[in-house]
């Protein structure tokens, strides 16, 4: 297991928090019938690239980039993860 202190998953990717560049604040909505993302929230990569994160993903994103950006290891995968 490589150190994995400055990544976080998200949609089954592991996500370099120096990459994220902003998260939505609230959940997608767009209208559109077929749409796949509703209620999920947004992340947006370097370079245009997007994530799209749960509740729960988004909310260990933000507890990831703050222990990281403060030098500390992120808080535990969720048990979901380690399956
Ligand atoms: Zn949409």
């Amino acid at each position: 297991m490589p150190d994995m202190t400055c990544f976080f998953v998200v949609d089954d990717k592991y996500i370099p928090l120096f990459r994220v560049m902003w998260i939505a604040a609230t959940p997608h909505f767009c209208g559109e019938e077929d749409c796949q993302r509703e209620g999920f929230y947004e992340i947006r990569l370097e370079q245009g690239e997007v994530v799209w994160a749960n509740q729960r993903e988004r909310d260990g994103m933000l507890a990831a980039l703050e222990a990281w950006s403060e030098g500390q290891p992120p808080p535990p995968e969720d048990e979901h993860w380690q399956e």
